[in-house]
């Protein structure tokens, strides 16, 4: 009787844990972007602190200001474009401090 119910305390501490797990990582998921265009590790110290000064960021927190709208963008052929600002990679739907509506 005994060793039954630390089985069950067991279980359900491991279901408890498992079901934890899964919200956690589906709950990052969800502020992951598709696509990582701006690698640090091949940026420059002085590019990496351009982009971290204007809180640059790969996943918009506003979805009407990203990368893609701003006018500083510049698309490209792959997934990722340019932007004139930080001389390098941006995702498209990365943001940072300069956003500035693309005129149309
Ligand atoms: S200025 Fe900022 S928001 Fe605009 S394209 Fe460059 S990184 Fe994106």
């Amino acid at each position: 009787m005994n060793s039954i119910s630390r089985r069950s305390l067991l279980t359900g501490s491991l279901q408890l844990t498992l079901l934890g797990t899964v919200g956690v990582i589906a709950a990052g998921c969800q502020k992951t972007p598709a696509v990582v265009c701006a690698n640090p590790d091949s940026l420059r110290d002085a590019e990496m602190s351009l982009r971290q000064s204007l809180h640059y960021t790969e996943l918009s927190p506003r979805s009407e200001q990203v990368c893609a709208r701003c006018g500083f963008f510049e698309a490209s052929a792959g997934a990722c474009g340019t932007c004139k600002l930080l001389k390098g990679p941006v995702n498209p739907k990365g943001h940072c401090d300069s956003w500035n509506a693309a005129k149309s």
